[in-house]
């Protein structure tokens, strides 16, 4: 058995694909760098953060960008050392700004975010050690992968299993390990390697697929003419943060660790429902149709999965030796429904 983790350009994964385009993708650019105004942060630091609203970006300006900003203290003892990282969602085309346009961005934009911008050149005054840039694809459909070949299993970037939000490929492998390690044991032990089989290991989840709503209201995407500045992000995320502030702490956290469950997701959706009813209509508009009635299908899933979960009694079965065919396929329905409910 191979199992391909050789992340998002996998030339096995590619091939899988066979030539589809992703339905987004993440930029991101940052640097670590000493400034004497970054010691005026202390220790804090930002997780999620927009300094402005949406602007025209890319090329010809067709591109609504909206930038998001992260800081953080690092772990030198220097008080006046940070890592910034900027980073925006893009629906792919030619109009969208390149990764060096988002660090050209990145360097215009830096001393305004971190409050630098009194200083004669603040630029001049950075003192970088290390510059990060990359961006990462994410995918509507066939995510997580399903393999296309008898005994060929893809994990990790080139699975695709990272959340459309957060994008951390590194943290939604660490959550399903579990789930691929006892998986993988239980496919080898019953024999169970051919495609289809293998296709068990990389089920519907449809949290990860409802997940996509929320990335989509702020992923920027193509217009006819110059993009004009919006503030329909900021505002959405206002209105979010608000609703999340008035749930139990334990869901909200729920919510920032990025794992979507029904009960953080319907809550959610009621807060916003009832206290943003007027922004509803142009973020419908600019999400389009199509894709909010797929975001339905997938709550309603969400909420079978999440029952399924809750009525499925655990089966251990032993930890060493052959096992059925019939005991792999019941176990890997059980964990698509835990881990595609939220609940693992
Ligand atoms: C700037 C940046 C910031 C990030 N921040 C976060 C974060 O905060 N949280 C988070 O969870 N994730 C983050 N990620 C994403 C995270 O790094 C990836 O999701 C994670 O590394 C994926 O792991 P992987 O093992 O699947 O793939 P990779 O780490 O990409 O490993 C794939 C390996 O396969 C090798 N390879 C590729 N092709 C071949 C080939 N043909 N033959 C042999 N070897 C090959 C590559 O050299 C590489 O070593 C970030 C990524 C970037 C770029």
């Amino acid at each position: 058995m191979v199992v391909d983790c050789m992340g998002h350009r996998s030339p096995i994964a590619l091939q899988q694909r066979g030539g589809q385009k992703p339905d987004g993708v993440c930029v991101q650019v940052g640097c670590c760098a000493t400034a004497d105004g970054f010691a005026q942060w202390g220790q804090t630091g930002d997780f999620f953060c927009t300094a402005g609203d949406a602007s025209a970006g890319g090329p010809s300006g067709r591109a609504r960008v909206q930038h998001f900003w992260q800081a953080f203290p690092t772990s030198s003892d220097e008080e006046n050392e940070r890592s910034t990282y900027m980073f925006t969602y893009l629906k792919p085309s030619p109009e969208m700004p390149s990764l060096v346009d988002t660090l050209e961005a990145f360097w215009t934009a830096l001393p305004g975010y971190q409050r630098l911008d009194g200083r004669e050149d603040p630029l001049a005054e950075l003192n970088v050690s290390r510059v990060v840039f990359g961006w990462f694809p994410t995918y509507r459909r066939n995510a997580p992968l399903q393999p296309s070949f008898d005994r060929i299993l893809s994990v990790g970037d080139a699975s695709a299993v990272q959340s459309p939000i957060s994008f951390g490929g590194f943290c939604a492998m660490l959550r399903h390990l579990p789930r691929l390690r006892s998986g993988i044991d239980l496919a080898l032990r019953s024999d169970s390697l051919s495609r289809d089989e293998l296709a068990l290991l990389a089920p519907y989840l449809p949290n990860l697929s409802s997940a996509w709503m929320s990335s989509a209201a702020m992923t920027a995407r193509p217009y006819n003419d110059r993009a004009p500045p919006s503030p329909i992000v900021n505002q959405l995320l206002e209105g979010n943060f608000k609703v999340m502030s008035e749930l139990p702490r334990k869901e909200a956290i729920t919510f920032f660790r990025d794992v979507t469950t029904l009960k953080t997701l319907t809550a959610v959706l009621v807060g916003q429902t009832l206290t943003m009813a007027t922004l509803l209509p142009s973020v419908v508009a600019e999400i389009g149709a199509l894709e909010i009635g797929e975001f339905g299908l997938h709550l309603m899933m969400l909420a079978v999965y999440t029952g399924l979960h809750t009525v499925s009694p655990d089966e251990p079965l032993p930890a060493t030796g052959e096992v059925s065919g019939e005991d792999y396929r019941r176990s890997c329905y059980r964990d698509a429904w835990r881990y595609g409910s939220g609940l693992d």
